[in-house]
């Protein structure tokens, strides 16, 4: 289950919220449980929803702030069936809205929409029960062209207002109002009549995804002034994130070995890169005894249809999928997401691996990541018609953020991902969480800081000196700095250059992670060349080179705790996190994220 409101709310935001002023009991308190438990058949409240239930019922405006599957439908509903009147429900879709509908009068709520599909008879039933003295209907959904273009709905808004029926407003996806949202819906805009037309009737706006800006612009084109706002962290609680580095042969018979112990007869969802990606692991699963069917664009609309209600009604439980698969998707028990493949940004992995766990229970997201993925994943990018050189850049940067987060050994999962939303995350509400804590913090004891800023430039060096004369890629330039011996290497003499081997002393992963972070603050750029079928990447000196030379800050990496840590340079700054620090504190209560090192790869992926 969700754990109680824990104070994760956004710190970087200036905005204030309001979920504290409506804790406490008051005279509805008792007949509102009562419909918790008896209409809706719920046992708890999750986070926020009590106290924006509260606010609602006191007729204050309301703005809510919560992701996807956090329950905010309840947060007007239930004061709709406590309020005397009509609420009326904007939202975008029609296919959100019928759903709506349908659960609601299957809970004896009387609701209804008039959507474009709904027949000229049913209208007229509608209209008839709006305009009783004591309206037949709870909640009335409409999308936001009706209430501008529809005569008749104005004059039964009308109606309703002046007979006093008007109970209140719900504006859902409320960032479709914007400009500045993701999801821009002109329509949306025509809303700021609401409040000029019932100036004393409330307001709820309810939106999964609002920067600051937005949520200005939507107040200020509602009109609405002393709003309360709800922000709930975007922190997903119950999700255990876990990030496993990908050997090619195993990983099916791991896939399949780990559906088998821990999933046997729960739903999930596995990623793929693409549909032959798709099709092979569903049958390779069914080969290792889990059985799996593949869901992508490149099978017919019906077949597609077909699976997915299968998986949807537990017929069977595993499906094999491509980023096709998820839109609109509302099934409260997935128990675990796997990405097979690398997603193509931290945001996205944040909506899949989201996927799972609606209904509060612990869940798991598991992504395997292998560095040959990514430059598959590069290529299919490359190769796409509608991707321009501009958009490349972009896909490109979303990519490394992502590489970045599967390198990164150290800092909290959830507040990597947290990061990237512009929520700044206190990691010791994951450490604390014994039973989803993620693997990094799970590891927290193994790990120790180790200063490369002397590497990081002698990298950087190497990179300026040889790119002069040739192509370089990554593995070369490791070769190189690590001192390696191979043929490729002695051959073309770059065993004389006085940096060969100067990071004999490192592995070639850990050189390779100091390379990525410089591509990363653009020291270095690479740049990608199709030979044929596959895509070279190689590297040269980037835009930002100079500036490491001249910053005095510290470029850190993690590493493995060793024992005989001799050829480290562990920092014992007060910034850093030692070996020492961590075993003298049990429960970590002393490290969150700010004490690291500014510099790290670990805290620079997510600037
Ligand atoms: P959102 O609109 O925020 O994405 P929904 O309102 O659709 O989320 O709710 C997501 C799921 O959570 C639904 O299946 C809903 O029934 C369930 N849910 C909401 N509130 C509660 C609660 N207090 N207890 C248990 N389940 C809940
Ligand atoms: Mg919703
Ligand atoms: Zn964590």
């Amino acid at each position: 289950t969700f754990t109680p409101y824990e104070g994760g709310k956004s710190k970087s935001h200036s905005r204030t919220d309001n979920t504290l002023e409506f804790r406490k009991v008051y005279p509805h308190t008792d007949v509102m449980n009562e419909v918790l438990h008896g209409k809706f058949g719920l046992q708890n409240y999750r986070p926020n929803q009590e106290e924006i239930i509260n606010a609602s019922l006191e007729q204050h405006d309301c703005f809510v702030l919560m992701p996807t599957g956090g329950g905010k439908s309840l947060c007007y509903q239930l004061p709709a069936v406590l309020t005397p009147g009509v609420t009326v429900v904007i939202s975008p879709l029609r296919a959100l809205i019928s759903d709506q509908v349908d659960k609601l009068n299957a809970l004896d709520i009387p609701s209804a929409h008039m959507c474009a599909d709904v027949k000229k008879s049913e209208i007229d039933v509608i209209m008839a029960k709006l305009a009783q003295m004591e309206p037949g209907i709870k909640l009335l959904y409409l999308t936001p062209e009706k209430i501008v273009a529809s005569r008749n709905t104005c004059d039964m808004l009308q109606g309703l207002h002046k007979r006093g029926k008007l109970a209140r407003f719900v504006i859902d996806e409320v960032h479709c109002l914007s400009q500045w949202g993701h999801d821009f819906r002109p329509d949306y805009k025509q809303l700021s009549c609401l409040r000029r037309n019932y100036p004393k009737v409330p307001i709820m706006c309810l939106t999964a995804t609002a920067t600051k800006l937005v949520q200005e612009d939507v107040l200020n084109i509602l009109n609405i002034r002393n709003v309360k706002t709800f922000i709930r962290s975007f922190n997903r609680p119950n999700i255990k994130y876990q990030v496993l580095s990908k050997t090619a042969k195993i990983v099916t018979s791991d896939i399949a070995n780990l559906i088998k112990s821990k999933f046997h007869r729960k739903s999930g969802i596995v990623y793929c890169l693409c549909r032959n990606d798709c099709d092979t692991l569903a049958k390779d699963l069914s080969n290792f005894g889990v059985r799996a069917k593949a869901y992508h664009a490149g099978m017919s609309g019906s077949s597609r249809e077909k699976v997915q209600r299968e998986w949807m009604n537990d017929i069977f439980h595993v499906i094999v999928a491509t980023i096709a698969f998820g839109m609109g998707i509302d099934k409260p028990d997935v128990r675990y997401v796997i990405h097979n493949s690398v997603p193509k940004s931290v945001e996205a992995f944040y909506q899949e691996s989201g996927r799972a766990g609606r209904d509060g229970e612990t869940s798991y997201s598991y992504l395997f990541y292998s560095p040959g993925d990514v430059i598959r994943l590069k290529k299919l990018i490359q190769m796409d018609r509608n991707t321009t050189k501009k958009t490349l850049e972009g896909h490109f940067e979303n990519l490394q953020q992502m590489e970045q987060y599967c390198d990164n050994k150290i800092d909290c999962r959830r507040y990597l991902q947290l990061m990237h939303l512009g929520e700044k995350f206190d990691r010791n509400i994951c450490l604390k969480n014994k039973a989803t804590a993620c693997d990094n913090c799970e590891n927290i004891k193994n790990n120790q800081i180790m200063d490369v800023t002397k590497e990081s430039r002698q990298l950087a060096q190497l990179v300026k000196e040889m790119a002069t004369r040739e192509n370089l890629t990554m593995l070369h330039i490791v070769d190189v700095y690590k001192g390696s011996k191979i043929k490729k290497i002695i051959d073309r003499r770059h065993d004389k250059h006085s940096l060969y081997g100067a990071g004999s002393h490192m592995s070639k992963n850990d050189i390779h992670r100091v390379l990525k972070d410089l591509l990363f603050k653009k020291a270095l750029k690479d740049h990608c060349v199709l030979t044929g079928e596959f895509p070279i990447v190689y590297v040269k000196p980037g835009p930002n080179m100079q500036s490491l030379y001249s910053t005095n800050s510290k470029v850190t990496i993690s590493v493995e705790k060793r024992t005989n840590s001799k050829a480290l340079n562990v920092t014992n700054s007060s910034t850093s996190l030692t070996p020492d620090d961590l075993s003298s504190t049990s429960d970590y209560q002393s490290y969150t994220p700010d004490d690291q090192p500014s510099t790290s790869n670990a805290s620079s992926a997510t600037s």
